[in-house]
C-alpha cells in the first residue's frame, strides 16, 4: 500500500512540470484573443518572477504607489505583460492620473480579461493579461476621454518596450 502510494506520488511529480500548456483561443472561452494561453504551475511562476512580480501577477497584490519607474515613462512604445510579454497597452493611451500608478485609458484589443473582485468589500473590476492570467490592476470610471476609464496598473506587472528609434 505504502509502496504503491510512493510510486503514484513519483508519477505525479514527473507529470506536474507541464510548464507550457497551450489551449486554443476558442477552447479558452470568452476572453477574445488570438494568442494561445499560457498555463504554468505556481512553482514555475515563483521561479520565473521576482518576489514583487509574483505577488502582483499571481497573488493580486498591489505595489506601493509611486514605486514604479514606469510612472515617469514618457517614450513612445508598448507596455507588455511582465509574465508573458503579451502587449497590453500602447504609450499613446497612457496618461498622468496623479495616483502613483501607471494609468491608461484603453487597452490593446483582446489583451485583457476582467472579473469582479470584492477584496475591498465594494466591488471593483479587476483586469488581467488574457494570455497568462497575470493580474495587472483595476478599472475605474474616472478616466479621460474618449473612454472615461482609468486602467490603474501595477508598474511591476508591466515591461516597457520602446518603439524603434525612441530609446
Ligand atoms: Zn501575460
Amino acid at each position: 500500500m505504502k509502496r504503491r502510494f510512493f510510486i503514484a506520488a513519483l508519477g505525479a511529480a514527473a507529470v506536474t512540470p507541464a510548464i507550457f500548456t497551450k489551449i486554443s483561443a476558442r477552447e479558452a472561452g470568452n476572453e477574445s484573443t488570438s494568442s494561445a494561453k499560457i498555463v504554468r504551475s505556481d512553482e514555475d511562476w515563483r521561479q520565473l518572477l521576482t518576489e514583487t512580480e509574483y505577488d502582483v501577477l499571481r497573488n493580486e497584490g498591489t505595489e506601493r504607489p509611486g514605486s514604479s519607474p514606469l510612472n515617469a515613462e514618457k517614450r513612445a512604445g508598448t507596455y507588455v505583460c511582465a509574465g508573458c510579454e503579451q502587449p497590453l497597452f500602447l504609450s499613446d493611451t497612457k496618461y498622468e492620473s496623479g495616483t502613483g500608478w501607471p494609468s491608461f485609458f484603453a487597452p490593446i484589443d483582446g489583451a485583457l480579461g476582467t472579473k469582479t473582485d470584492y477584496k475591498l468589500i465594494w466591488p471593483r473590476t479587476e483586469y488581467h493579461c488574457s494570455r497568462c492570467g497575470g493580474h495587472q490592476g483595476h478599472i475605474f470610471k474616472d478616466g479621460p476621454e474618449p473612454t472615461g476609464l482609468r486602467y490603474c496598473n501595477n508598474g511591476v506587472a508591466l515591461k516597457f518596450v520602446p518603439a524603434e528609434g525612441d530609446s
